[in-house]
């Protein structure tokens, strides 16, 4: 068995099982977790646009219980008016002309409030249309936005297949007790197995490497591990 073929390999596989992982983080995490934030955010809009239905709502509400109540008032005038003629006595007559009066007090005051009530609604509707009109506006995004990260999912789908495909051709190739140790290494190291020695430092845990150990990593005798972090070491120029 030639070790540093063997290692050239294990190298390519990282480079491949890096590749595969960073797109996967992409297609599980990163781009749901993006269209949920949006999905959220976009919600949130519609509900603030339903509370605003129901204020204007509540506001047409309070109008029509003035709106009855000024009628009932309104007929109550009428009433009085068509028994003042009635009326026996002086005395009864001024109580009458009095109750009058007095609905027609209460009439002037609703019909104020009324009024009041006929402007807050006109301001509440043109709020509530302009809203709407962002909440429109703001799905019509997040549609194409998901619309979008949908095609991007598949994209990272066929990309990740093609990644797979080439590890199994590769896997193939890989001495099955390195390959044992590598994927090993691969599961219980975060997903890195081997690392380059950079300027006498271990490329993953950048802990010193020995003159020793790099001589040994040279002779392709056995494979050398980082003391560290105990995951394969390489030398770069050496498999390039
Ligand atoms: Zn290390």
């Amino acid at each position: 068995m030639d070790l540093k073929e063997e290692i050239r390999k294990l190298v390519e596989l990282q480079e491949l099982d890096c590749k595969i992982s960073s797109l996967k983080i992409k297609k599980e995490k990163e781009k749901p977790q993006e269209l949920e934030t949006l999905k959220e955010k976009f919600e949130e809009e519609k509900k603030r646009v339903f509370s605003f239905e129901e204020k204007v709502k509540q506001l047409q509400v309070k109008r029509k219980e003035k709106e009855l109540n000024l009628s009932s008032k309104e007929e109550g005038i009428r009433k009085a008016q068509a028994q003042l003629y009635q009326l026996k006595t002086n005395k009864e007559y001024q109580a009458k002309l009095t109750e009058i009066e007095a609905l027609k007090a209460d009439v002037s005051v609703l019909e104020e409030e009324i009024i009041k009530i006929l402007d807050e609604i006109e301001e509440a509707e043109k709020e509530l249309n302009k809203k709407r009109e962002i909440v429109a506006q703001e799905e019509k995004r997040f549609k194409e936005r998901e619309a979008q990260i949908n095609q991007e999912l598949k994209v990272l789908e066929i990309e990740i297949k093609g990644l797979k495909d080439k590890r199994k051709v590769l896997v193939e190739k890989v001495d099955k007790n390195i390959l044992s140790i590598y994927e090993r290494l691969l599961n219980t190291r975060g997903g890195i197995a081997i690392a380059p020695v950079v300027a006498e430092n271990c490329g993953a845990c950048h802990i010193k490497v020995t003159a020793q150990k790099i001589n040994e990593i040279k002779m392709y005798k056995d494979i050398v591990f980082c003391e560290n972090c105990v995951r394969i070491l390489y030398i770069k120029e050496d498999i390039e």
